[in-house]
């Protein structure tokens, strides 16, 4: 096991892995801290019951290398982590349990800065803020920045408006049509902003009430299940869940921009050239989606919501420099962001 995990290291550019257990409350849980170069390691807890240990470890490795490109891409002096409790948040989250991981964070000194996650809330980061300082991403009320989601929803909104400069000439949303997938915090905060610039709207989600509220409130249309890769559109937004471009839904597209707010979207690096042979222009995930990153750096600082809007707009320009790079260099969009991160994590690194 030790020479496999030290090769998943060395490959991925894991700086340090932590396995956190407590007898007491049977916590198992990781944290990766991938690369600390341009400042402490940020990143979201995620609880969820891993069907393997391997799933585990996989998940957190994978997450703390995106949130070291997430940062380094949108010039933040902050490094990638990300911590993962094994087990389920409905029936295994106890106070006890949070503590104990809390004290792991705390020993890490500020290496590992946590936030909010799949399965851990607000009143998670509060608990866990009671035994350590190293802690992102409380409530407003509180001194924090709150919910993240509508900042990411405008980041993908700014993000939306360089891609169609970029295929139509010109930023405007009138009578364009854009298909969102996935109707949760973000998703719905992004259908509002694009419904107040006069976009069309066509949005799935698993939930039906969720459906119907954006029936409701900005005029869209649902569309069932699969069938939203089908939508005739301008721009489709994967606001759900990630892997969801890949070999199978790319065929289906009938739209010339891909951009969303939903993390690792492509399933496999190599579906990007899936959506190059097709000429569809790819927003790669981690720039678009960084607004979230973004005001909770905003947070540490001290938190002011006005500079962490004009902030979160920049990510416009960051778009539209990735785009000239592809363009220049003959690359794809996605291998333009990477080159644009490494090259920051480099020269910080060296
Ligand atoms: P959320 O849990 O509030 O919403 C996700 C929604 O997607 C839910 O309503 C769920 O029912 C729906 N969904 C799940 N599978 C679906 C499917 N197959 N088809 C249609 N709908 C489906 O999550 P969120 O905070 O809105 O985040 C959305 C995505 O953006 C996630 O991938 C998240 O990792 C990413 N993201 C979020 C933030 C943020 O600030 N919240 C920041 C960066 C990235």
């Amino acid at each position: 096991m030790t020479t496999p995990l030290f090769e998943m290291m060395k490959t991925g550019g894991h700086e340090q892995i932590l396995f956190c257990s407590d007898r007491e409350t049977s916590l198992k849980a990781i944290i990766a801290i991938h690369n600390t170069s341009l400042g402490p390691a940020l990143g979201g807890c995620r609880m969820w019951p891993y069907k393997t240990f391997d799933a585990a470890l996989n998940d957190v490795m994978r997450l703390s290398r995106a949130m070291s490109y997430k940062a380094a891409v949108s010039n933040l002096p902050l490094g990638g982590g990300k911590s993962v409790i094994w087990g389920d948040p409905e029936t295994d989250k106890t106070a006890a349990l949070l503590k104990a991981f809390a004290k792991h964070i705390d020993h890490l000194g500020g290496r590992y800065i946590v936030a909010e996650d799949v399965g851990i809330g607000v009143p998670d980061i509060e608990a866990i803020r009671k035994v350590t300082s190293h802690v992102s991403g409380f409530p407003i009320s509180d001194g924090g920045s709150g919910d993240p989601s509508p900042l990411t929803a405008y980041g993908v909104f700014c993000s939306m408006r360089a891609c169609l400069e970029a295929v139509f000439g010109n930023a405007s949303f009138e009578g364009k049509r854009i298909a969102i997938q996935g109707m949760g915090k973000v998703g719905t905060a992004l259908a509002k902003l694009l419904h107040e610039a006069d976009a069309k709207l066509y949005v799935s989600d698993m939930d039906p009430e969720k459906m119907a509220y954006a029936t409701r409130e900005f005029g869209a249309d649902p569309i069932h299940g699969h069938e939203i890769y089908r939508v005739d559109c301008d721009i489709f937004s994967p606001c759900a869940l990630g892997g969801t471009i890949n070999e199978r839904t790319i065929p289906s597209l009938s739209c010339p921009i891909v951009a969303g707010a939903a993390n690792n979207q492509l399933e496999k690096p190599e579906d990007i050239r899936l959506l190059e042979e097709r000429k569809i222009l790819y927003a790669p995930d981690y720039v678009i989606n960084a607004g979230g990153l973004i005001n909770i750096y905003e947070e540490l600082k001290g938190y002011d919501k006005d500079r962490a809007y004009k902030r979160v707009g920049a990510i416009y320009g960051r778009l539209k420099e990735v785009f000239a790079l592809a363009q220049a260099e003959g690359v794809s969009t996605a291998a333009a962001a990477d080159r644009i991160a490494e090259a920051r994590l480099r020269v910080k690194s060296a």
